[in-house]
């Protein structure tokens, strides 16, 4: 096991030869600092400095805006050894010492304090370091940066007044950035800078070196204690103890008269992964300026030219720390006089295809063995892989954006109604969907449709449901699109869509456009085998698929399912031969007509689960017992319903009278899931003789089988225990008749809040758990599945949400009951089996997340298998490594 150092509270020096100075870690001395001090350990050229770990900083409270006493003492100490290591003092007139302020957080923020340059600057020291500089132009342009430096980091005054004096000085000398102007002009331009300095502040800059310091490192612990700030170190799990580091590094000057400069540089191209240094490169600059995005850089390879030998050290340093980050890296530099000093190193950026060939690169080249190079690839690349996408190469015209539901293209003819769709596809004619919102009504047109889009609808809405689990692309919330049933056509805007007009979308951006454009399948690649191949050597959690036919199941095993870990039995009546049985069952008045029309329906589903077992070889299948609202069921039109009265030989008027009486104001939370079964014992009754038939007939053709019978939507234990009564005794019941028995667990989904915070009591009935996070987080926000897409843009917009939670597990809150659930579940019941079955499943977050709380198993649509079987790898080498550190 590796040795970690101790936190402590004193200033951490360097450069040192203290082997622990390459322990120290991101939560020590925040991720900044903890790479330079590695650096350091290792030998670096690093400008010497010292760290303030966030041990130190985040004891200081900083409420009455003073210096605490033991913040100003560590810095007095860091400043003292930094002034007798490198023999300038601060202030000295002759030859001042200056220092730049670096904030260094322990998490990843998504802002943080810019670096305050040349502190210990003062007019007084600007002849002192022209002499130094051998320029007076480079001394002054130094006073420059501080002044702006405070007034922006510390003062927090505007910038405009600064840029117009700046602007106003270019002009005159007609060049186009500050290091071109004559040593007058910026003379005169830092004098300005120091005048509007006092004018907007009420006070001059501090002439003290010692109070530009603490000025500056309070305003940084200001930062760290701002409510927004703190705010998002609390949902990082940061508590209110834990501080930022500091680095306080004495000024190296990348506008020295000699070959000077500052850049930065990746080892590997972050477009392709391609091994082949790429960066840019600023003669005469400091730190900020390259990417203050004023003067235009120059390729990294200009520094080979300006400064050979600094280049091929950095080439030589960017290889050995590529070996020991086991990864690509990116270098942050300045160079003073030739000579190199490093101010930063971190992971290089990647893009999702590159991070693939970087993983496989540094595998090949002995840099990383497989477990870290697994760690280093990007799930997204998977999803790029596996889907067509569309060639944009013309620029087409956008007809409209929505919310990416399913990744992927589509290009087809567009309709309105499920119905066309079918009548189409049946001509062989491609089609996408167009709808306000699906119901499970239009099931046909979705499953022949090639893409689908709704103008409503969050993204666990029916459509963006239903479309994942077919691996088809859809779009949905696209709001701006206005259908007209009538006439068949939508309004976009000024234009406006026919019925067959051709359209084209892009799931995995939300892009709508005119047209039929081209559409490219990427190669399959041998690559992303690899990895993934990796990933099963590594993960500890299962991966099931959602499936509900044997097509969708042959498909999940194709993708390396480990099982079914959610089969909507609902959809399985659906289909055209179906439903009328099963309307003609909602349509009874009492119990035995009831019970007739489910006999029809019985040998249907027997089939269905039989076909399911075979695919499954001996594979769990997690079968779910009906869960939807019976209205759904029912046609929703007038149209339609008079289609439905006249196949059933019934006056429409029984049909509206029915759809009337079961319509419910909150369908979501009303008369669903176990309740129905509570009510109408009969429908599960028939659903399990139907599993356990399927399971006899299947075991006795000797094939192994594994059902797992799920009850939705619990949120009491008396429910569990009612109903697991009667599928017991059904079960028996049906052994005893075929002769034949089979291993079948019963067990729960755990989607409402009650039912996670009861946990321990459910455990008692249930023999696994299956996460329902689709309803969990509705009913946990109080977010409407269907309706979200109309606020959530915008909540994701303002910030107010990181992640839609439909998407990514909101772990703080909704995780957090799971994970009470899983804790408690578990003391309720030791062998219980939990997985998750909502469509976080898929999402590579939070499989990460379902693995650190130790579930059995992630359950996702068979198309999402493989990111997932990614993911769950990445997590268990992730959980091994910091088992280590
Ligand atoms: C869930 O709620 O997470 C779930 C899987 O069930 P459904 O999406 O069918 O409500
Ligand atoms: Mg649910």
């Amino acid at each position: 096991m590796t040795r970690s150092p101790q936190i402590g509270t004193t200033p951490l020096l360097f450069p040192t030869t203290e082997p622990d100075a390459r322990l120290y870690t991101s939560r020590i001395a925040g991720s900044k600092a903890a790479a330079l001090l590695t650096l350091s350990g290792m030998g670096a050229p690093v400008p010497p400095g010292f760290v303030l770990p966030t041990a130190l900083m985040g004891a200081q409270a900083c409420s009455d805006g003073q210096m605490p006493v033991a913040l100003a003492a560590a810095l007095a100490e860091g400043l003292k050894s930094l002034e007798s290591q490198g023999g300038r003092r601060l202030g000295d007139p002759n030859d001042p010492l200056l220092v730049s302020l670096r904030f260094s957080s322990p998490i990843a923020l998504p802002w943080t304090p810019r670096t305050v340059l040349n502190l210990g600057l003062t007019p007084a020291g600007v002849p002192a370091l022209a002499r130094r500089l051998g320029d007076p132009a480079a001394a002054w342009n130094a006073l420059a940066r501080l002044v702006r430096g405070h007034a922006r980091q510390v003062m927090e005054l505007s910038e405009e007044g600064f840029d117009e004096l700046q602007e106003a000085a270019l002009e005159r000398e007609g060049v186009e950035s500050p290091h071109e102007l004559s040593p007058p002009a910026i003379e005169a331009l830092t004098k300005g800078y120091l005048e509007l300095y006092q004018q907007l502040a009420g006070r001059p800059l501090p002439d003290q070196p010692l109070e530009q310091i603490h000025s500056a490192t309070l305003a940084f612990l200001r930062f760290w204690n701002s409510p927004v700030c703190s705010d998002y170190r609390w949902e990082h799990g940061l508590d209110d103890t834990e501080g930022p580091a500091l680095i306080v590094q004495s000024t190296v000057y990348g506008t020295g008269p000699k070959a000077s400069g500052t850049g930065r540089m990746v080892t590997r191209m972050p477009s392709t992964g391609e091994k082949k240094p790429h960066g840019q490169y600023l003669p005469q600059a400091q730190g900020p300026d390259l990417t203050a995005g004023i003067r235009m850089t120059e390729p990294i390879g200009a520094l080979k030219s300006h400064s050979p030998e600094a280049y091929g050290s950095l080439l030589e340093w960017g290889k050995t720390l590529e070996q020991k980050y086991r990864d690509a890296v990116e270098l942050r530099f300045t160079v003073e006089n030739g000579a190199l000093w490093l101010l930063d190193c971190r992971p290089a950026q990647r893009t999702p295809k590159a991070s693939l060939r970087m993983a496989l690169d540094l595998h090949g080249e002995g840099i990383c063995d497989e477990a870290r190079a697994l760690t280093l690839v990007q799930p997204l690349v998977v999803e790029e892989y596996m889907h067509p996408v569309l060639d944009t190469s013309t620029s087409p015209p956008l007809l409209t954006k929505g919310l990416p539901a399913s990744p992927g293209s589509a290009v087809g003819q567009v309709v309105f109604f499920a119905e066309h769709a079918v009548e189409l596809a049946a001509r062989g004619i491609k089609t996408i969907l167009v709808r306000h919102e699906t119901t499970p009504e239009d099931i046909d047109g979705l499953k022949v449709a090639e893409g689908i889009i709704t103008m409503h609808g969050g993204l666990t809405s029916h459509a963006a449901v239903v479309a994942r689990g077919m691996g088809k692309c859809c779009i949905v919330s696209a709001s701006e699109i206005t259908i007209n049933y009538l006439i068949n056509e939508m309004t976009v805007g000024e234009r406006t869509v026919n019925k067959q007009d051709w359209i084209s979308m892009n799931g995995t951006s939300g892009e709508i456009y005119l047209g039929q454009l081209p559409q490219v399948q990427p190669p399959l690649n041998d690559d992303l085998a690899t990895v993934l191949e990796w990933a099963d050597k590594h993960r500890t959690l299962g991966v099931y698929a959602n499936a509900d036919t044997p097509v969708d199941a042959s498909k999940a095993v194709e993708m390396g399912a480990g099982g079914i870990g959610l089969c909507r039995t609902e959809h399985m009546f659906f289909p055209i031969d179906r439903i009328p049985a099963f309307r003609k069952m909602i349509l009874a008045n009492n119990k035995t007509s009831r019970t007739a029309a489910l006999a029809e329906l019985m040998p249907l589903q027997r089939k269905d689960f039989l076909e399911l077992f075979r695919v499954m070889q001996g594979r769990p299948v997690t079968i779910r017992l009906l869960d939807p609202p019976l209205n759904e069921f029912l046609p929703r039109g007038i149209r339609s319903q008079s289609r439905m009265a006249k196949a059933m030989g019934i006056p429409v008027e029984e049909v509206q009278k029915r759809t009337e009486h079961l319509t419910e104001n909150n369908p979501m939370m009303g008369h669903r899931g176990c309740r129905l079964a509570v009510t109408y014992p009969e429908i599960y009754a028939m659903q399990v003789r139907a599993i356990v038939e399927a399971a006899c007939i299947v075991k006795k053709e000797g094939v192994d089988v594994k059902p797992e019978i799920m009850v939705p939507l619990v949120s009491t234990p008396g429910e569990l225990r009612l109903l697991r009564q009667e599928i017991q005794t059904l079960i028996d019941q049906v052994f005893i008749e075929l002769g034949e028995t089979v291993g079948i667990r019963i067990g729960t989904m755990i989607e409402t809040p009650r039912a996670a915070m009861n946990s321990r009591a459910i455990a008692h009935w249930a023999d696994f758990y299956s996460f329902g996070t689709n309803d969990l987080t509705q009913m946990g926000y109080g977010f409407s599945r269907d309706d979200a897409g109309m606020f959530l843009p915008t909540y994701l917009e303002k910030g107010i949400l990181k992640e839609d939670p439909f998407v990514q597990l909101d772990q703080h809150g909704i995780g957090h009951m799971v994970q009470i659930a899983v804790t408690e579940g578990r003391k309720g019941n030791t062998g219980l089996k939990i997985g998750i079955c909502g469509e976080h499943g898929g999402d590579p977050e939070s499989v990460k997340f379902c693995h650190r709380l130790g579930l059995d198993y992630v359950s996702c649509s068979p198309f999402r298998i493989p990111v997932a079987r990614l993911a769950a790898g990445q997590a268990a080498v992730a959980q091994r490594e910091s088992a280590h550190d």
